[in-house]
């Protein structure tokens, strides 16, 4: 009885470790009871492809809240990919991105009518399509680099091309490489710190006060560009002191 016991503390107290995860969106540490995970990019954008092409999917570990946070917005991009695609052999997206709207009441309401009475187009929730790229932005980050980027960066996804977003993504596509996660087809991403490339091809490691910024290319129909801004302005003057 006594050996029972002592394997039963055993078994209680010592053999089962706890295993502490960092959360690659909120950077705080959760341990494996809720241990729970995330994908990225979302499942949804995988919908009406080759199921071989989720294989070697990025997946990061991330705490229950982080985690339920952002389902409603990868609803909402699905949409906006369904609605902008117009590759046949990608139909079932586009379905499923009109049923899921369908099924929430006011939706109509988004519809974006003529007079002749034609869809001129649909208006998308933009703080859920920006929320959903600072999610992948943070995925990728973290799968890269190994720890959630810190809180004092200030994140912003451009969505627009425009003159300046024009010239960071040459900045990324002519100096590096595209990552995949699954497939290409699916979700290419290039994220790097902005700074002066010496050798091309190679990737470079943020330091801190770095601007990050990075190329989310979903469905190959839809691009975003992501910055991210350490706002911590006491750490920089420090860096500058100890450089000068
Ligand atoms: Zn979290």
């Amino acid at each position: 009885m006594l050996i029972i016991s002592i394997l039963n503390f055993f078994s209680k107290n010592i053999l089962i470790p706890k295993i502490m995860k960092i959360c690659y969106s909120c950077g705080k540490e959760f341990d494996n009871k809720e241990m729970n995970k995330e994908h990225i990019p979302a499942k949804a954008l995988f919908v009406g492809y080759p199921d071989d092409y989720k294989v070697n999917r990025i997946t990061v570990p991330s705490c229950i809240k982080c985690n339920s946070d952002y389902s409603v917005d990868d609803e909402e991009f699905r949409n906006l990919i369904g609605i902008i695609n117009s590759d046949i052999s990608r139909d079932i997206l586009s379905e499923k991105s009109a049923k899921s709207m369908i099924k929430i009441k006011n939706q109509v309401d988004r519809l974006v009518i003529n007079q002749l009475g034609t869809i001129e187009g649909v208006e998308f929730e933009e703080s859920a399509i920006n929320n959903f790229h600072t999610k992948n932005f943070k995925g990728v980050f973290y799968k890269e680099y190994g720890y959630a980027i810190p809180e004092t960066y200030k994140i912003v996804p451009f969505t627009e091309p425009t003159e300046q977003t024009k010239l960071l993504l040459h900045y990324l596509t002519d100096n590096f490489e595209w990552k995949v996660s699954g497939n290409r087809n699916v979700f290419g991403y290039i994220i790097q710190p902005s700074r002066e490339v010496k050798n091309k091809k190679v990737d470079l490691k943020p330091a801190s006060n770095d601007k990050i910024i990075a190329c989310l290319d979903y469905n190959l129909s839809h691009t975003a560009l992501v910055v991210a801004i350490n706002t911590n302005q006491t750490r920089i003057t420090k860096d500058l002191q100890e450089g000068f």
